[in-house]
């Protein structure tokens, strides 16, 4: 991509309005903007960078045999009726509107009961379970505070898959498998070393769920870590559980500020119960499938990404989710030898394959440094009328700083891989 084709602009100065930082980089560097509070948009670079988690995401749960759908936000009462899940008592984030046709509907803020009652048409048998079923769809919800930035939005992107078993062996095996994915998913993004996967309450067959927590300053929850022993647990566990239950003592479990990044969740029967999703059993009884669901919001973790990685100059992306792999940029672009060289280099880099944001701007090279360092792409590589006549490229890795000189050969060597 040409940067000189790209709308969007980096700022100066750090937006205002926004407290969190995640928030602030990412609109100075230009990847989101604020449509409102709780309401952005992704640009162009946001849009890249939630695409890859999102490919990262799919992976995993294809991986452990998810199968992707996609279902509505448009959502009537009868269901929710059901679960009782539809009164505004019982769930506070509901953001509801008149039909012209006349009645009342939601937008939807989960998908559980729309999940369930789907399925009822598809599973009778034993034979049909188990499988588990996800989409990466947008969620909203009336969220009282917005103030984490694309952190707690009311309208964000959920992940949310959601499994159907026969027994509680087929389910516990899932939920395993899927809690492994979730630990691979977030080492991918970058953050594995910061994320716990926190015992929480509120699962059935045992007395635990599981939130997947980045230790972060920024975090609006807080959790209770032993490091050494890797155990996380959050408030309600702490002050309801028997802690000797899970191999660690008070004294042992610091407090830390956490963000949420996933949620795993055994549902047991709560929803096939209410909404009547059986199957036959081999003896022929109609049996209640047994559930569990299973989110992560790809912005929150974007956010979360941004939070913990990001230096003085800005954003340091990971490889695996930044926008673009190299950041060419050019100097001395008035001079057209230059220009045709630099831009030669950029389409040979885009041949091999390489996703290269190529700063082809006539602006000066102080303001193209510090614009590529609140990029935060991995490699900046320098194309300069120096380097030309010395035939050496200057290679920056953003993340370290650390600066290398490669011929023009080296740099396509380094770059193919
Ligand atoms: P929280 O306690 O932070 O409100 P939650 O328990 O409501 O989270 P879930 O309903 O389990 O969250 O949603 C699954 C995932 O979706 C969360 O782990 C988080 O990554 C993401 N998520 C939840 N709410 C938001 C939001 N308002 N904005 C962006 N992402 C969100
Ligand atoms: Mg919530």
């Amino acid at each position: 991509m040409r940067q000189s084709k790209l709308f969007t602009k980096t700022k100066k100065e750090t937006p205002s309005d926004e407290v969190a930082k995640n928030a602030q980089l990412l609109i100075q560097a230009g990847y989101v903007y604020k449509n409102m509070a709780g309401a952005y948009s992704f640009l162009p670079l946001g849009l890249r960078v939630i695409e890859k988690i999102n490919s990262i995401i799919r992976e995993e749960m294809n991986g452990i045999g998810g199968v992707e759908m996609h279902m509505p936000s448009l959502q009537e009462e009868r269901l929710w009726k059901q679960t009782d899940r539809w009164g505004d008592d019982n769930v506070d984030v509901w953001f509801k509107t008149e039909l012209k046709a006349g009645g009342e509907v939601g937008l939807a803020w989960t998908h559980e009961e729309v999940v369930t009652d789907i399925m009822r048409q598809y599973v009778s048998s034993y034979k049909d379970l188990p499988f588990a079923a996800y989409q990466i769809q947008t969620k909203f919800r009336n969220e009282i505070r917005a103030k984490s930035g694309i952190m707690r939005t009311r309208e964000f992107l959920m992940k949310d898959l959601y499994s159907f078993s026969a027994n509680e062996e087929q389910h516990k095996e899932f939920y395993d498998t899927c809690a492994d994915a979730y630990t691979r998913i977030f080492d991918r993004l970058g953050i594995g070393s910061q994320t716990y996967k926190t015992f929480a309450s509120g699962g059935a067959f045992s007395k635990f769920s599981h939130e997947y927590q980045t230790l972060a300053e920024a975090g609006e929850d807080v959790v209770y870590v032993c490091e050494e022993k890797g155990i996380a647990v959050n408030k309600e566990v702490l002050e309801d559980v028997d802690l000797a239950e899970l191999g660690v003592t008070r004294e042992e479990l610091v407090e830390r500020k956490s963000i949420e990044v996933g949620n795993i969740f055994s549902l047991g029967t709560k929803f096939s119960d209410s909404i009547g999703l059986t199957f036959k059993n081999e003896a022929g009884d109609n049996t209640p499938v047994i559930m569990g669901s299973y989110g992560i919001g790809p912005a929150r973790a974007m956010g979360t990404v941004v939070d913990l990685l990001a230096d003085d100059k800005g954003i340091v992306w990971p490889e695996s989710i930044a926008p673009f792999r190299v950041h060419l940029v050019a100097l001395n672009t008035d001079d057209d030898e230059i220009r045709d060289w630099a831009n030669g280099i950029y389409t040979s880099l885009q041949k091999l394959g390489v996703e290269v944001l190529f700063d082809d701007r006539d602006t000066r090279p102080g303001e193209k440094f510090a614009d590529s360092d609140l990029l935060g792409i991995p490699y900046r590589v320098v194309a300069s009328k120096r380097g030309k006549e010395d035939g050496l490229f200057e290679v920056v890795t953003r993340a370290t700083g650390e600066v290398r000189s490669l011929t023009e050969a080296e740099l396509f060597d380094d770059f193919s891989a």
